[in-house]
């Protein structure tokens, strides 16, 4: 399957390139407000484009060497349900500054007994006149130390069924009574958080949609958060792929070809490259199929689920290959390093990291329920949780 974008003619391409001649000095706000960011969104946030014509942008970005504001939680998740459900003046204050990165956001989704579960979760929001007073405790939250919004879920209704008392909340991240403690990664990074809330005051006009029907919007924003048309890299879209092991090969042969000789070596090194084909393909038919206007289904979770393992093993192998200076998180700052030992040293992040793969996005478990529900029919399993 070959993935053919349209040329210079195409004339999405054409409009974006005249736009750059006009902006040659084009500010991240400026992307934002010239609908080049999310170019898939409605207008005036984007330009409404089919997905083709959003991958033609995307390839003429990348042509041009630009680099489009980084938001992941912002323009991917809370952005497009704040567009869905959110009133007139919400879209208004919170929707540019998202685009442009000017405003950082996280979610406030999972608690420590609610995150496969998700619906179980126990953090409260009690109206009181104007406002709701907010108690409870969220954990894994990213980039909760440097963001200035999150989206919260939180209970309105506690004797309502599970599902049905959760509301959906534009919270302030510097709020009187919010508490943010850092929880550091196996990588050595600080990514994600504990957030703490001690009666945390959040005016009603930041309820997104309506009070107690927040998990359906819980589901748009876990939609998008599946959902990517990324041909990128194994660590979510980033990050190296198979195809970049080659180089690592290459440099190992320099090396003298010691490391590449084992034939168990070789037979991983060829199942994951395969693996990796495997997925670029998968990607594309999920493109194709967004190109001839299908949503997106369970096949979703067949390529988070092939895709978050392959990461783990492309990472691993990476690590052998790469001997025992591919212990070391920064190989660089030893002088005498050559270039197979520096490169080798790269792969160090993404080998820790890779662990979490499985466990983020709703967890390799999670997703192979989903194929034997959606694509075999298997009864769903019983709720045990209330
Ligand atoms: C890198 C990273 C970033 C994250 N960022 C955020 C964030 O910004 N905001 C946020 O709200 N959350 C975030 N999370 C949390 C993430 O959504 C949860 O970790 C995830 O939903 C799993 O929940 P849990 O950790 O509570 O594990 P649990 O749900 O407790 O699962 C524990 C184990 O039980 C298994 N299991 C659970 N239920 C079932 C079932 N029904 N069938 C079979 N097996 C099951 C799981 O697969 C897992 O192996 C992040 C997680 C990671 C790893």
């Amino acid at each position: 399957m070959n993935l053919e974008l349209p040329g210079d003619e195409h004339p999405i391409r054409q409009e974006f390139r005249n736009w750059l001649k006009e902006h040659p000095y084009y500010t991240n706000d400026d992307l934002a407000r010239g609908g080049w960011v999310a170019p898939h969104w409605q207008r005036p946030w984007g330009h409404d484009l089919a997905p083709i014509d959003q991958l033609v942008i995307e390839d003429e970005l990348k042509e041009q060497g630009i680099r489009k504001p980084s938001n992941q939680i912002g323009i991917g998740w809370a952005g497009p349900t704040i567009m869905t459900a959110g009133t007139e003046a919400q879209k208004e204050r919170y929707l540019f500054p998202l685009l442009s990165a000017e405003e950082i956001w996280c979610q406030l989704f999972s608690e420590p007994d609610a995150g496969s579960d998700l619906a179980s979760l126990r953090t409260t929001a009690v109206a009181d006149g104007d406002y709701f007073i907010v108690n409870g405790q969220k954990i894994w939250t990213s980039f909760g130390h440097i963001a200035q919004f999150g989206i919260l879920l939180a209970r309105t209704d506690k004797d309502a069924p599970k599902h049905q008392g959760i509301s959906y909340f534009i919270c302030p991240m510097n709020t009187k009574g919010i508490t943010v403690s850092p929880i550091i990664d196996m990588s050595g990074n600080h990514s994600f958080n504990q957030v703490f809330f001690d009666n945390v005051i959040i005016p009603k006009e930041n309820l997104v949609g309506e009070i107690n029907k927040g998990w359906s919007l819980a589901k748009v924003t876990l939609q998008n958060e599946r959902v990517s048309l990324s041909t990128g890299g194994a660590l979510w879209g980033f990050g190296p792929t198979a195809e970049d092991l080659i180089d690592l090969i290459k440099l190992a042969y320099l090396d003298g070809g010691e490391r590449v000789k084992s034939p168990v070596l070789r037979d991983r090194i060829a199942k994951v490259y395969g693996e990796g084909q495997i997925l670029k393909w998968l990607t594309l038919r999920q493109v194709s199929s967004a190109i001839k206007g299908s949503q997106p289904g369970p096949e979703s979770s067949v390529r988070k689920a092939l895709g978050d393992e392959h990461g783990q093993t492309l990472f691993e192998l990476a690590k052998d290959m790469s001997g025992a200076l591919g212990m070391l998180s920064d190989a660089t700052k030893i002088k005498e390093v050559d270039k197979l030992q520096s490169f080798a040293a790269g792969w160090h992040y993404g080998y820790a990291f890779s662990r979490a793969l499985t466990i983020g996005g709703g967890t390799s478990e999670v997703q192979r329920n989903i194929i034997a529900e959606r694509f075999f029919g298997f009864a769903k399993e019983p709720d045990i949780s209330s």
